[in-house]
Parts: C-alpha cells; structure tokens; sequence
C-alpha cells in the first residue's frame, strides 16, 4: 500500500478523528456543519442496520451528507449566494436548509406530529438529538419523515 494511503487511513481511523478541522477551515460549508453535528467519531453508524427500507435509509443518509435538493445545497452550484438561498415554500424568509427542513419549516409540520418529531423550542441541540437517536422507532420515523417530505417538497 501506498505511504501516503496508510497515513490518510491511520488518520481516519484512530478514535480522535474529527471533523471539526474541516469546519474551522470552511466555517460556511453547510456539510461541515452537518457533519460536525452529526459525527464526531469515525465508525461505522448503526442507522444503517435499522432501516430496513432502501429508499428512505438513502435518503436519511443523503440527508445526512447534504447531498440532497434542499436550496442550501443546489444554491451553491447554480451560483446563489449562501443568504439568498431561501424556502420558497413558505413566509420564514430564511435559508432551505436541513435544520429549516427537518425542524421549522410549516409545510412539513403535520408530518412532524405524524412522526412525533415535535420540539416547542427548535435549535441545534435538538437537531442534533432528532438525527442521532439511532434507537429502531426514532430513527425510523426520521427516515419516514425526510422521504416523505422530499416527496411533498417536490409536488
Ligand atoms: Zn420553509
């Protein structure tokens, strides 16, 4: 194997790992945001094994790596401006972005009581908490969530 391929491995799998360099050089990259949210330790994540229906495990996981339709995401290669890349679906007048669809966003709001992925006070906390509860029915129900309102998102 290649020294330099041993040395990017050893990097990614010692227990230290972090994607926090990542997010202290690009502090604007919504993955780096997300990512840092989300995983703080490089391992395999359990997710995986307890979401047995394909399309919505792709895309929690899609979901997870900001590769999805969101504004935030699709605003960056069409040339908008990170501030500009708004909901237009509906009056919050704030940027499409994963914690926005996941948390605040009224048009999904009943798909949030049906998932019971309800918070009275939405922040990062929460966000983090929604997409890290890798218990069977948490998980499950996120997944739900995000398919089916990538679903209306696009209606
Ligand atoms: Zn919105």
């Amino acid at each position: 194997m290649h020294p330099e391929w041993k040395s990017i491995l050893k990097y990614f799998t010692t227990p230290t790992w972090s994607i926090c360099t990542s997010v202290e050089r690009y502090p604007h990259n919504q993955s780096c945001i997300i990512i840092e949210c989300l995983k703080n330790v490089f391992c395999y994540e359990s997710y995986l094994d307890c979401i047995n229906n394909d399309k919505r495990r792709k895309t929690l996981t899609r979901f997870r790596l900001s590769s999805h339709s969101l504004s935030i995401g699709t605003g960056r290669y069409n040339g908008i401006t990170r501030n500009e890349r708004k909901c237009v679906l509906c009056t919050q007048n704030v940027r499409e972005s994963e914690y926005h669809f996941l948390l605040c966003c009224p048009l999904y709001k009943e798909l949030r009581n049906k998932y019971n992925i309800t918070s009275s006070w939405p922040n990062w906390n929460v966000f983090t908490k929604t997409m890290s509860d890798y218990s069977t029915p948490s998980i499950n129900n996120v997944a739900k969530f995000l398919h089916e309102a990538f679903i209306l998102r696009e209606v």
